[in-house]
């Protein structure tokens, strides 16, 4: 199997990181309003952690599905939060679905999107509505795919899901959380968007700027 996929899945792990370094501290801030304050130090850990296994991986020369299941193993394993659970799986389902080949397709890609959707919604239950990172997933998914659908480039559709991903974080503010810990401090939300919507929004922009070099 091709390693150079596997190259460039690091490379946008390393832009996530560098995002969520970058917002560490306004993450943890915005979960402090209505959760426990964890929001930026567990993405930091569970980035980090996927950064560090699929270096590892990279090197020991792995395919892009065997990366991306380390990465996605240590995200979930090392960032102790509900976030960090859902973005794991995410990353370990993208590879499952994309598997390691020498070439992809724009199908390939609109099907790795989806699976990232799938896997958090299926291990979260969360829904539209209910103030959590699924909110900006949605209408990235919805984006992606249509974007694709109509002969897109990969640079542009992701371009257009981040955008409709980070517009829709913000969104979020007007929302009352309806799963996770913010749910019992429902009012002091108000107000404010959700924590986990808004780094979905940041790394889906950061990341589709990195597809665009
Ligand atoms: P924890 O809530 O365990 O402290 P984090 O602070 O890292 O974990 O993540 C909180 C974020 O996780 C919320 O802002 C929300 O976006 C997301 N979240 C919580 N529960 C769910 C769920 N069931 N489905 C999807 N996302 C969720
Ligand atoms: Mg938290
Ligand atoms: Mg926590």
């Amino acid at each position: 199997a091709s390693t150079a996929l596997a190259a460039t899945a690091l490379d946008a792990l390393k832009e996530a990181q560098a995002v969520v370094v970058e917002h560490e501290e306004t993450l943890g801030k915005l979960d402090a309003i209505a959760g426990d304050g964890d929001h930026g130090i567990g993405m930091r850990r569970g980035v980090d952690a996927a950064v560090a296994a699929a270096e590892k991986s990279h090197a020991a020369g792995a395919g892009l599905e065997e990366l991306l299941a380390a990465a996605g193993e240590q995200w979930a394993e090392r960032a102790g939060g509900t976030s960090g659970a859902l973005w794991g799986a995410a990353v370990t389902a993208v590879g499952k679905t994309l598997g390691s080949k020498d070439s992809y397709t724009a199908a390939d890609a609109a099907a790795a999107v989806n699976a990232l959707r799938d896997a958090i919604v299926t291990l979260g239950k969360a829904e539209a509505g209910d103030k959590t990172m699924v909110d900006a997933l949605l209408p990235f998914a919805d984006t992606f795919s249509k974007a694709i659908d109509d002969g897109g480039s990969l640079a542009a559709s992701l371009s257009a899901a981040a955008e409709a991903a980070a517009k829709a974080a913000d969104a979020t503010a007007e929302l009352s959380p309806k799963k996770g810990r913010a749910r019992p401090l429902a009012e002091k939300s108000l107000g404010h968007p959700d924590p986990g919507a808004v780094s979905f929004g940041l790394i889906a922009r950061r990341v589709a700027d990195y597809a665009a070099t």
